[in-house]
C-alpha cells in the first residue's frame, strides 16, 4: 500500500499540508507532478512561467531526493493520469492542495468523486490562501465585490501560523513508477534562448522564495510603504512569482512580517501593514476569481460588453516591444521582455496607456503578460486587468486616466528607471526624459536622440487620446 502525493502549485515541502497529511498517514510516498496543460488549455503557462516551473521543478526533486524520496512526472489530462498512477501503485490514498481556476475545480471534483467511488481516500487541502474564497462573506451572505471591507474582515481573522515540521526522511516505495525526464518537457527555450535576462535576476524553488522573504522583512519591510511606488528601486519584495507557483505560502508571509514588526516596532509596522494589505489584494482577486470564474474572459460590469474597443495591431506591437514613444510605457514594456517582471506602479501605467490611450482590449494585455510575466497568474492576472480597465469589481474608474508623463515625473523623478530600461534616452536631461517630443532639436541632437529615428515618435498624443477614450465611456454610459 502507498499513498499518492499529488504536487500542483504548491512546490514547496515546509508548510504544505497536505504534503504533511501524506507523510502522517504512515504510508510510503509516491510524490507526483502532471503537466497540466491539456486541463489548463488557453490558460496554460506561458513562456515566462514555463521557463520558471522547469527550475521549480527541479528545486523540488532535489529536496525530495535529499528525504530520500523521488518527484514522480507524467504529461496529460490528470483525469487520466491520477487515476492511472493509483492503479500502478496500488496506491490507497491521494493527497493534494487545491487551486481555484475555473478548469481545475470542476475537475478536481470529479477526481475525487471518482477515486472515492473505487474505494481510494481523496483528500484536498489550503496550502495557498490565508482564507478559502468561500469563507468571507458580506454581511448579506455573498461574496465581495469591494476591497475594503473584504481586507477589513481578512484582516480581523486570525491566520494560523505555518507549520514548521519538515521531515529528513521520506518512506519510499519498494519501486518508483516511471517517470518523464524534465528535459523532454522542453519548458525552457533554446533556439532562440531567450531567458537570459531571467536567470540573472530569479532563482526559481523554495530557497530561493525563503531568501527573498529574509532579506525583504530583514532590509526593506521598513521602507515599504513609500518605496513600493519606485520603480528604480528594489522595494518590493519581488516573491510573486514563488507566490504563484506555492514555492512559499501566504501564511509563511503573513506570520514572518508580523513577527519581524512586532520585533522593531514603527517605521517597519506600517510598512508592514501596507505589505499585509497587498497580500490581501492577492487574496481578493482569488476571492474574485473562484466567485465570478468568467472573470479571465468576461467584463464583471457588464455594461462594458459592448465597449467600442479600437483594437489595432500595429500599436499592439509597439505596446508588446516597448516601442510607444512614451518612455515610461517603453521602460516597463521593456523590463517585462527582458526579466519576466514589471514593477507594480509602471504595470498599472502601461495597462491604462493599452486600454485608454490605445483602446485596446484589456484581453490582449491580460494574455501577452500572460506569456510574458514569470509570475502570470490566473486570479490576480486578470484581477488587475479590469481594476485597470475599469471593467472589474471595485474598479478604478475608467475615467481616472493616467498620463504616463506626469507618472514618469512623479515615480521616476530623477529618471534612473528610464535610463536603464530606455538607454537610447539615457543622455537627456531629466526635464525632457519624460517628454523627448518637447525638445528642441539641439537639446535631443546633444542627447543623440533623433526622433523617429533613434526612438519613436509618440504612437498618439495624449491630449486627444483621453479625449476619445473619454468619449468612448460617455457613450457607453448612455447605453448603460
Ligand atoms: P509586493 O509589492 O512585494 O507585494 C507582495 C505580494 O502581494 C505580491 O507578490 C503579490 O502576490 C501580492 N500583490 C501585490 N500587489 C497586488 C495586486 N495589485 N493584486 C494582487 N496581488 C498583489 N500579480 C501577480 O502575481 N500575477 C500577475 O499575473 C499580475 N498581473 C498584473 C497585471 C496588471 C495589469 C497589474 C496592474 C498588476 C498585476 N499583478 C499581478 C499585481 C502586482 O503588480 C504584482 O503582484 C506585484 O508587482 C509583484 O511584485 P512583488 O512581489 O514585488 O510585490
Amino acid at each position: 500500500m502507498v499513498a499518492l502525493l499529488w504536487f500542483r502549485q504548491d512546490l514547496r515541502l515546509a508548510d504544505n499540508p497536505a504534503f504533511s497529511a501524506a507523510v502522517a498517514c504512515g504510508l510510503p510516498l509516491v510524490p507526483v507532478y502532471v503537466l497540466e496543460d491539456e486541463d489548463a488549455g488557453a490558460w496554460a503557462p506561458g513562456g515566462a512561467a514555463r521557463w520558471w516551473l522547469h527550475g521549480s521543478l527541479t528545486s523540488l526533486a532535489k529536496s525530495l531526493d535529499h528525504c530520500g524520496s523521488q518527484l514522480v512526472l507524467r504529461k496529460g489530462k490528470a483525469e487520466d493520469m491520477i487515476p492511472a498512477l493509483v492503479a500502478e501503485t496500488g496506491a490507497t490514498s491521494v493527497f493534494w492542495n487545491r487551486r481555484y481556476e475555473p478548469w481545475a475545480t470542476a475537475r478536481d471534483a470529479r477526481i475525487k468523486d471518482a477515486l472515492r467511488k473505487s474505494g481510494v481516500e481523496a483528500q484536498s487541502f489550503n496550502a495557498s490562501l490565508l482564507c478559502e474564497p468561500w469563507a468571507l462573506k458580506t454581511q448579506q451572505g455573498g461574496p465581495y465585490r469591494v476591497f475594503t471591507p473584504f481586507w477589513k474582515a481578512l484582516r480581523a481573522r486570525t491566520h494560523e501560523p505555518p507549520s514548521r515540521a519538515v521531515p529528513k526522511h521520506l518512506k519510499k516505495p519498494g519501486s518508483f513508477p516511471r517517470s518523464d525526464a524534465l528535459e523532454s518537457w522542453s519548458l525552457r527555450p533554446k533556439s532562440p534562448d531567450w531567458a537570459g535576462g531571467l536567470r540573472s535576476l530569479w532563482h526559481p524553488g523554495e530557497a530561493g522564495a525563503a531568501a527573498r522573504l529574509r532579506a525583504f522583512t530583514g532590509k526593506h519591510l521598513g521602507a515599504y510603504r513609500d518605496a513600493r511606488n519606485l520603480p528604480s528601486v528594489d522595494g518590493t519584495s519581488r516573491l510573486s512569482p514563488h507566490l504563484h507557483f506555492g514555492e512559499i505560502g501566504p501564511r509563511q508571509i503573513w506570520h514572518a512580517v508580523q513577527l519581524r514588526a512586532e520585533s522593531s516596532g514603527d517605521p517597519v509596522q506600517s510598512g508592514a501593514e501596507t505589505y499585509l494589505s497587498e497580500i490581501a489584494w492577492r487574496e481578493f482577486s482569488y476571492h474574485l476569481l473562484y466567485h465570478f470564474p468568467h472573470m479571465p474572459e468576461t467584463p464583471l460590469r457588464e455594461a462594458f460588453a459592448g465597449f467600442p474597443w479600437a483594437n489595432d495591431a500595429k500599436k499592439l506591437r509597439a505596446w508588446q516591444r516597448g516601442q510607444t514613444g512614451y518612455p515610461i510605457v517603453d521602460a516597463g514594456m521593456r523590463e517585462l521582455w527582458t526579466t519576466g517582471w514589471m514593477h507594480n506602479r509602471v504595470r498599472m501605467v502601461v495597462a491604462s496607456f493599452l486600454t485608454k490611450h490605445l483602446r485596446i482590449d484589456w484581453r490582449e494585455g491580460e494574455k501577452w503578460f500572460w506569456d510574458t510575466l514569470v509570475d502570470a497568474d490566473l486570479a490576480n492576472n486578470s484581477a488587475s486587468w479590469q481594476w485597470v480597465a475599469g471593467c472589474g469589481a471595485d474598479a478604478a474608474p475608467y475615467f481616472r486616466i493616467f498620463n504616463p508623463t506626469l507618472q514618469g515625473e512623479k515615480f521616476d523623478a530623477d529618471g534612473d528607471y528610464i535610463r536603464h530600461w530606455v538607454p537610447e534616452l539615457a543622455g537627456l536631461p531629466a526635464k525632457l526624459l519624460h517628454a523627448p517630443w518637447t525638445g528642441s532639436t539641439v537639446e535631443l541632437a546633444l542627447a543623440g536622440v533623433v526622433l523617429g529615428k533613434t526612438y519613436p515618435h509618440p504612437i498618439v498624443d495624449h491630449a486627444s487620446a483621453r479625449a476619445k477614450a473619454l468619449s468612448a465611456y460617455r457613450e457607453l454610459k448612455s447605453d448603460d
